[in-house]
């Protein structure tokens, strides 16, 4: 008999997990995923400024899976887990597993501030990029069109709340589109009125990275122009105005939201099993509770055990990756009788692109910075991408855009359906 596992989630750990079971006889894994296509978010922001096509970093799962033998897509969002039962609820119908893997990640934390949720523009996925690049490039072609100064403000001023990789790697690539295209293209826009804010909470930017790190990503932002305000936070969001922790009140039609994140929600899992930042507690094996057949792996995950890191790993793609990796083991270990191994992370560091040719990367127990780092970033973020043909097209395109400065996919798309018949 073989063991159905249903994996929710075709992320970095729900992919993962996948290729370590591929072709293997003794399992029939079906994907659940409400997208029908594996995407790769350390470049959405690339995306969402119009650098890159949405295409470049996202692959169909069907596709993939059509080269394997066990493997069965089922689209769908997760509705309820049902453990007495071992059955999964989802918008498009029940499924019935041996062994249940959560690998659904995060979603954007707001922390409470409706008003915040309802206006801000989160970018954590392909949609919000592509939402966030029409919001911007319309809003330019309205600045143009625009005659008032203080309507000016609201239009051209970007607010970026979270000062993480994310929001660092976005706000070099929006001041440089501001440097290298608008003053270009838009020449009917008065660029001294425009602000782009980069805001954080804590006292400096890529808290979790390296001192050298921070202090070249303060610098180099603000030699682009970026106005970083560190120590503040976003307090409220209403008729386009920001008002921050220290009283200042900023106004902008673009509050981008890259400030934290928070688990998704899996009804039915019991309450006392949710850790810190909503994650589903989980064992060194990653299991949620033994007996249940459920495992939580990646983002959602939160496993209290590693030495090395009592408060949980971090949330990155080779946390994801290395537990998807040693769940892929116990599983076929579990088959074969043998003892499970439990997992420990082995850290690789931490990097981030400022600007054009110029990135930091934290090494354990080393760090460097500028061209080199750059090409660092480049080479590491074209492995991971699924499909050998995404990584060349990726390459070229990276290629041709370094030499250029000039992205020519600055469409402002909407999908609609075409009600006049030709
Ligand atoms: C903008 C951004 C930039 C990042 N940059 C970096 C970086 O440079 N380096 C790094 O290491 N990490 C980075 N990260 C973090 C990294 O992407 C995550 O740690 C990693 O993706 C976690 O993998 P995962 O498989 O747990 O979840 P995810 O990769 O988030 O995958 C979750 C999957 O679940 C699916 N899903 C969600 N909800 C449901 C549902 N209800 N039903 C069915 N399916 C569902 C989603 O469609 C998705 O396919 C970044 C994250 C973001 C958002």
């Amino acid at each position: 008999m073989k063991k159905h596992i249903i994996i929710v989630g075709g992320g970095f750990a729900g992919l993962n997990l996948i290729k370590s079971l591929k072709n293997d006889k003794r399992f029939l894994i079906t994907l659940v995923d409400k997208n029908n296509y594996h995407f790769f978010p350390p470049l959405i922001y690339q995306v969402a400024t119009s650098f890159i096509q949405a295409s470049n970093i996202s692959y169909p799962f069907r596709r993939l899976f059509s080269r394997y033998k066990n493997v069965n897509f089922h689209m769908g969002s997760l509705l309820r887990v049902d453990p007495e039962n071992n059955v999964l609820e989802t918008d498009t119908g029940n499924l019935r597993y041996d062994y249940l893997v959560l690998a659904l990640g995060t979603e954007s934390n707001f922390f409470e501030m409706e008003n915040v949720q309802k206006c801000a523009l989160p970018m954590k996925n392909i949609q919000e990029a592509l939402y966030l690049r029409n919001h911007i490039l319309l809003n330019l072609e309205q600045a143009a069109r625009n005659k008032d100064i203080k309507m000016a403000e609201r239009l051209q001023n970007i607010v970026i709340a979270g000062g993480g990789p994310t929001g660092v790697e976005l706000a070099g690539m929006l001041a440089e589109m501001g440097k290298y295209i608008a003053q270009k293209e838009y020449p009917e826009i008065k660029l001294s009125l425009s602000n782009l804010y980069l805001i954080d909470a804590l006292p400096t930017l890529l808290s979790p990275m390296s001192t050298m790190a921070q202090k070249t990503s303060y610098k180099t932002l603000t030699e682009l122009g970026v106005k970083i305000l560190l120590n503040v936070s976003v307090k409220d969001y209403t008729d386009n105005k920001v008002f921050l922790s220290d009283g200042t009140v900023i106004e902008t039609e673009t509050l981008i939201w890259t400030s934290g994140v928070i688990g998704r929600e899996v009804p039915g899992i019991p309450k006392e099993k949710i850790g810190k930042g909503r994650r589903i507690l989980v064992d060194e094996y990653n299991r949620v509770e033994e007996h249940t057949y459920i495992y939580a792996l990646g983002d959602i995950a939160l496993q209290l055990t590693d030495k090395l890191f009592p408060n949980g790993h971090p949330q990155l793609a080779q946390a994801a990756i290395q537990q998807a990796k040693n769940l892929g083991k116990n599983l076929i270990r579990l088959q074969e009788g043998k003892e499970l191994i439990p997992f420990t992370y082995n850290d690789k560091g931490s990097m981030a692109i400022i600007s054009k040719f110029n990135a930091v990367v934290d090494l354990p127990g080393f760090s460097f910075k500028g061209f080199l780092a750059w090409l660092t970033w480049l080479f590491i973020h074209i492995i991971p991408l699924v499909g050998f043909r995404s990584k060349i097209r990726l390459s070229l395109d990276w290629f041709r855009l370094f030499i250029t400065n000039n992205p020519s996919i600055r469409l402002i798309l909407y999908p609609k359906k075409n009600t006049t018949k030709p």
